[in-house]
């Protein structure tokens, strides 16, 4: 049995004092969706209040990115060592925002994901397709380069801490969110790509759907059978719509 979890992406959003706020509303609520793991994904500089917030709560927190890299000259970065020094759990890598607007390959997203699992961290892999690629019907080519990418570095037995998230490029931030037909085909292609390498391993792997997910939505896509949570942007900002989300996931 897969625990659904509902990841919240803020994206480059917020304050100190927003974010303290919306903490205190997840909180306030999190008991209510406890058969759902929740965790929140800050920028890296409200790391330290999210980690004083949360700390012995259910609620667990990682980044939206990390350095490949362990140390050194690599001005601007943040490295995985120094997200354990703030109890990260989780670590988003290849987030289709850091592949397009930062040019992050396939090649750079799965040494990050090596990084990750390196220092401790579960890696949340996101994968998917743009609009133009789902028109020309290579969607499962697209994801099935991206999964390789990880699966020749790192192997499928790594897959057993880490984490999943499809999220159709044309659906993140646009409102526009792809049905729970189309999410659930994607989502057995790629359960069916790690089977292909370990039957019982991919049967545990927990694979969340992200792409303008909010608490209208949530139910009709939670409830199909390869849909093991979201990872939710816009929504993630309102500790209300936070919390139906994961209430869809109970
Ligand atoms: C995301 O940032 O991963 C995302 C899915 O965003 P949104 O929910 O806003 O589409």
């Amino acid at each position: 049995m897969r625990r659904k979890l509902v990841a919240g992406n803020w994206k480059m959003n917020g304050s100190a004092d927003s974010s303290r706020e919306l903490l205190q509303g997840i909180l306030g609520g999190a008991a209510e969706v406890a058969a759902v793991e929740l965790a929140v994904f800050p920028p890296f500089v409200y790391l330290g209040l999210v980690e004083q917030a949360l700390s012995g709560t259910a609620i667990v927190w990682g980044t939206q990115n990390l350095s490949e890299h362990a140390s050194g000259a690599h001005t601007g970065e943040v490295a995985g060592p120094m997200l354990k020094d703030f109890h990260c759990t989780y670590v988003i890598v290849g987030h289709s925002e850091r592949r397009t607007l930062y040019g992050e390959s396939d090649e750079v997203v799965a040494r990050k994901y090596a990084a990750a699992r390196k220092f401790g961290l579960k890696p949340i892999l996101c994968v998917g397709e743009t609009l133009e690629e789902r028109e020309q019907e290579v969607t499962e080519a697209v994801v099935e380069r991206q999964l390789k990418a990880v699966l020749d570095l790192e192997g499928i037995a790594s897959f057993a801490d880490a984490v999943i998230a499809y999220e159709p490029v044309w659906a993140i931030g646009t409102g526009r969110t792809a049905t729970p037909e189309q999410a659930q085909e994607v989502h057995a292609f790629i359960r069916a790509r790690l089977a292909a390498h370990d039957a019982a391993l991919a049967n545990q792997v927990r694979i969340l759907y992200g792409g303008s997910v909010k608490g209208s939505n949530a139910a009709e896509l939670l409830v199909m059978p390869d849909i093991d949570g979201g990872l939710v942007g816009g929504a993630s900002l309102d500790a209300k719509d936070f919390l139906a989300i994961a209430k869809a996931g109970c």
